[in-house]
């Protein structure tokens, strides 16, 4: 890994991370190659590339750029962070355990468990965020140990490093799915873990404007099988959407630290505020993650959970109430959005395990003026 692009600041390598300038035209701005083949030389002898499945310039862009920023040899674009889910745990075998964190992402749940669950694939949870707990209750034959960090909507914190030392103590991989903190704020890959995955709609997109997912790995082996199954499977994302993303992630620097620093206001007002329970951000010094987040994090984010005193009804009238934050779905980009995750997001864990409490209301913190954010959740949160 000592390519020159390694050697260079974070910051840096957002802004150049393609590479140099296209060879050909100068182009600074890798070129969206819409072609779908490529003239070949002669009979079997091709240039770079063949076929767009297989692999485009665009793509390819794209994945030189987003490896280099987790600190990676390889990396595979997807055409969205569940396709990239799904091709990470095909590398399991039928009778194989996945041990998934018990408030993973609901897409995570339902692709292992009513889809590879389905091909033989045994899947147990556990509270990540408790490692004794995990090497406790260790489920034999698990192959692969699954975290998020933090994550969605608890903003729950795993210790990646303890894990990974875990995870190979009992001969299994471990993948981070990346995308609350994104390499900008933490890096797996370095802290031990063997796999990062990314859904790039979040903050690697940053906008709002495209679906997409990556996987990341220095295990040669891994690479091989998830090389091979992008192209088998063939979930991967067109040129344009490519240029999205890498064009998002020019600035991914500089929004993670704003969406961080615009959180931690917020959080600070949130907790002074007579009308909110609790306050679950893994920046405040009592949120019971907080040591060790410091420690893996540079920066604590831009998701920002709270709980309201008045209840449910408290929770609905906040989320319909704020003028700058939107109420949707999704998060990670430049503009704030709130929403509900007992009826939204999280709708369908209802009556189970990971139910999610229905006072409880998910901010994703943008990137424009704090005082406005502040004080459009302090008018609302008056009228709860
Ligand atoms: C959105 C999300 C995913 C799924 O990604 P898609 O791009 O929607 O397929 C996976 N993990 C986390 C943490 C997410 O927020």
């Amino acid at each position: 890994m000592s390519s020159p692009q390694q050697d260079r600041s974070f910051a840096t390598r957002c802004v150049h991370g393609a590479g140099e300038p296209d060879a050909v035209t100068g182009a600074v701005v890798p070129p969206i190659s819409l072609s779908s083949t490529f003239a070949q030389d002669a009979v079997g002898r091709q240039r770079a590339f063949e076929y767009s499945r297989s692999g485009n310039p665009t793509r390819a862009a794209l994945e030189r750029h987003l490896a280099s920023l987790e600190g990676a040899v390889h990396g595979f674009a997807f055409a969205s962070g569940l396709a990239a889910e799904d091709a990470v745990l095909r590398l399991l075998a039928p009778g194989d355990t996945v041990l998934l964190s018990d408030d993973a992402y609901g897409g995570t749940f339902r692709l292992a468990r009513q889809v590879h669950a389905a091909a033989g694939l045994v899947v147990r949870t556990t509270r990540l965020s408790d490692t004794d707990a995990v090497a406790r209750d260790w489920p034999e034959g698990t192959r692969l140990l699954w975290a998020e960090t933090p994550t969605n909507p608890w903003l729950r914190i795993a210790d990646i490093a303890s894990l990974a030392e875990l995870a190979h103590e009992r001969g299994a991989l471990l993948a981070v799915d990346n995308t609350f903190a994104t390499p900008a704020l933490q890096q797996p890959l370095a802290l031990g873990a063997d796999i990062v995955v990314h859904s790039t709609t979040k903050y690697l997109g940053g906008h709002s404007d495209v679906v997409g997912g990556f996987v990341a790995t220095n295990d040669d082996d891994v690479a091989a099988r998830v090389g091979f199954l992008q192209n088998a499977a063939g979930a991967v994302p067109g040129p344009f959407d490519c240029y999205l993303v890498h064009r998002g992630c020019r600035t991914l620097h500089l929004r993670m630290e704003r969406h961080s620093a615009n959180a931690e206001a917020i959080a600070t007002m949130l907790s002074d505020h007579a009308a909110v329970a609790e306050v679950l951000w893994p920046g405040l010094p009592d949120h019971p993650g907080h040591d060790v987040a410091a420690r893996q994090m540079s920066a604590f984010g831009g998701m920002v959970s709270l709980r309201l005193a008045g209840g449910v009804d408290a929770a609905l009238r906040l989320c319909e109430s704020t003028e700058v934050f939107t109420l949707a779905e999704s998060l990670g980009a430049v503009e704030s959005l709130i929403e509900h995750p007992g009826r939204m997001t999280h709708a369908s864990v209802a009556g189970s395990e990971n139910e999610v409490p229905d006072d409880l209301v998910r901010l994703s913190v943008g990137i424009e003026a704090v005082d406005d954010l502040v004080a459009d959740l302090a008018h609302a949160l008056d009228r709860c």
